[in-house]
């Protein structure tokens, strides 16, 4: 691609153009946008390229005579990495006179490339920092047949459609708005809607299995972050103090030293424990722009976060219960496949070996028990504990981090938590911390992707809409809406004086459950005929039969429609 680009446009400049999981990307420095007309000629020039059949040729250089080569051919930006290389030597490789700086290996020739695509252009600054110059990349995707190239761009196509962000604005879920700030989410009502059944469903689930609810300030002295450590280790990610009175505050990028003082209010006996509190409490963590990504990657969220105090003898079965909890959780949103990583001690952290090890065989023993199968992600544990990750696979078989369970010996030492054990005796109890969904703005980006926004019934904003095929028909769905409405099935009323067919179209762009389609033979039976989602028409039913079956669907979360 570097050479079709390089012979289309000789003023272009190479910066660097890694293989990467789905393909390849190369960065170029050039004073206009590319634009897709230009792709389709760089891909018809790449062709041209691959027909030729140039053999790869390897050439081993010292490190100066390629700098020269380089600075001749006006390649400041490979000047710039060469001069970085510590090796003495390095190679290049050759094709048709197209001369790159690359490690390799290489295929033999360009012949060898059988099915290629142009993706996407983005701007990407120059070594990714927002400091450098924006350059120019193109996004590529090679396969060794034509039907594996087929396949993926098909599954390219799907996950388009499903963008969260394009679906977030049609279904009119959230917005970003400039005027409010990046990585800050605004719900709008239909959105909104939807959150508060989770939390609801969230609530009641976190009551049943034992939990106490709490609520928190978004903002905190900053000393206390001192304490928890995360000054220390967590900084970069925190946004800058602010001083009120003398005093520097700071915006929560976590919410466990909070339930600590709650814990902390009281004296704690053995028989007590297990205490365990939970909170969805919005955090606020400094994200580079560049990564920023609608619902997925963001400023501030919530998490569906939770603190287990408990006894060292408590451990084993408390994970075991938050694993269960986990598993019934994305079960009930349509998550039945996911993968299990444990993650070890990272690089800096704090606390004794002693303690990493028995938290970390504390959480192994638990999936073992639960029989269920991990990965070892060696020194991805976070800095005062090991935890366990599950990433739950989507429709589209992607994972996505979302469950997170840890545990910590080391918060309740520097926070000085005690309980007052059957001996008399002080002792430190144990703090499990752990998010189920992870985040309601992440979880619900994901949820969007996985429905392709078409929500399960109890999710779906709207669950029933009423139309009409004739202004005479008005009354008689009025009437249902109303009867629907007062038995607490969200509903719609479309009694507008416009073609059936349109009526139907605009809800089903909206993606609503079911529609109530009213018409001369409804009203004079007293009957009414349901519209799937799917286009299946079903009944015809008294109301309160399909009341009755739509409030069944509704409590049991039924994923089917
Ligand atoms: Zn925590």
């Amino acid at each position: 691609m570097a050479h079709a680009v390089k012979e289309l446009f000789p003023d272009a400049k190479l910066a660097i153009g890694p293989a990467i999981d789905e393909g390849f990307y190369y960065d170029f420095d050039i004073d206009r946008a590319f634009t897709p007309e230009d792709l389709s000629s760089i891909e018809k020039k790449m062709s041209e390229v691959i027909k030729q059949d140039n053999p790869f040729v390897r050439k081993i250089v010292s490190k100066e005579n390629a700098i020269e080569l380089f600075k001749k051919k006006g390649e400041d930006y490979k000047v710039e990495l060469l001069e970085e290389i510590t090796d003495e030597e390095v190679s290049l490789y050759e094709e048709g006179g197209f001369v790159d700086l690359c490690r390799g290996p290489h295929i033999g020739s360009t012949g060898q490339v059988s099915a290629f695509k142009l993706l996407s252009i983005a701007g990407a600054y120059w070594r990714g920092n927002e400091k450098n110059k924006m350059l120019q990349r193109i996004y590529g995707t090679a396969f060794t047949e034509e039907k594996d190239l087929k396949k993926y761009l098909d599954y390219l196509e799907e996950v388009k459609k499903r963008d969260h962000r394009r679906l977030g604005k049609e279904l009119d879920l959230f917005s970003i708005g400039e005027e409010i700030g990046a990585g800050l989410i605004i719900w709008h009502p239909n959105g909104a809607l939807i959150r508060r059944v989770i939390e609801d469903f969230w609530l009641n689930e976190h009551y049943k299995a034992g939990y106490k609810i709490l609520y928190t300030p978004h903002i905190a002295k900053l000393n206390l972050w001192q304490k928890s450590g995360h000054l220390d280790f967590y900084r970069e990610n925190m946004y800058s103090p602010m001083e009120i009175e003398g005093i520097d505050y700071e915006l929560r990028p976590m919410n466990c030293p909070f339930h600590i003082h709650v814990y902390k209010t009281s004296l704690r006996s053995y028989k007590n424990l297990p205490i365990r509190y939970a909170e969805l409490g919005t955090v606020y963590r400094y994200e580079r722009s560049g990564v920023l990504h609608g619902l997925l990657r963001v400023r501030g969220f919530t998490q569906d976060d939770a603190h287990i105090f408990c006894r060292e003898d408590q451990i084993e079965d408390e994970i075991l219960r938050v694993l269960d909890f986990t598993l019934f959780i994305l079960r009930i949103f349509g998550f039945e496949h996911y993968d299990v990583y444990l993650s070890t001690r990272p690089e800096k952290y704090v606390g004794s070996l002693e303690n990493w090890e028995r938290s970390t065989n504390a959480l192994k023993r638990a999936l073992e028990l639960k029989g269920l199968s991990y990965e070892i992600d060696i020194g991805e544990g976070v800095f005062y504990g090991p935890k366990i990750d599950i990433k739950v696979k989507d429709s589209l078989n992607r994972p996505w981090q979302c469950s997170t369970i840890q545990v910590d010996f080391n918060n309740p030492e520097r926070f000085d938590m005690t309980y007052k054990g059957s001996d008399g005796k002080e002792h430190r109890p144990i703090m499990i911390h752990r998010a189920l969904m992870g985040s309601l703005e992440r979880f619900f980006g994901i949820l969007i992707e996985h429905y392709a926004g078409a929500f399960p019934l109890w999710l779906a904003p709207v669950q029933v809409e009423v139309l009409t095929i004739a202004e005479r028909h008005a009354d008689y769905a009025i009437a249902l809406s109303e009867k629907l409405r007062s038995e607490g099935i969200r509903t719609e009323l479309n009694i507008d004086n416009e073609k059936i067919g349109y009526k139907i179209r605009s809800a089903t762009v909206r993606k609503v459950p079911f529609l109530i389609i009213t018409g001369d033979k409804e009203v004079s039976e007293k009957k009414v005929t349901v519209r799937k989602r799917s286009g299946e028409n079903i009944g015809p039913f008294t109301i309160d039969e399909f009341i009755e079956t739509i409030k069944n669907k509704i409590s049991n979360k039924s994923l089917k429609i």
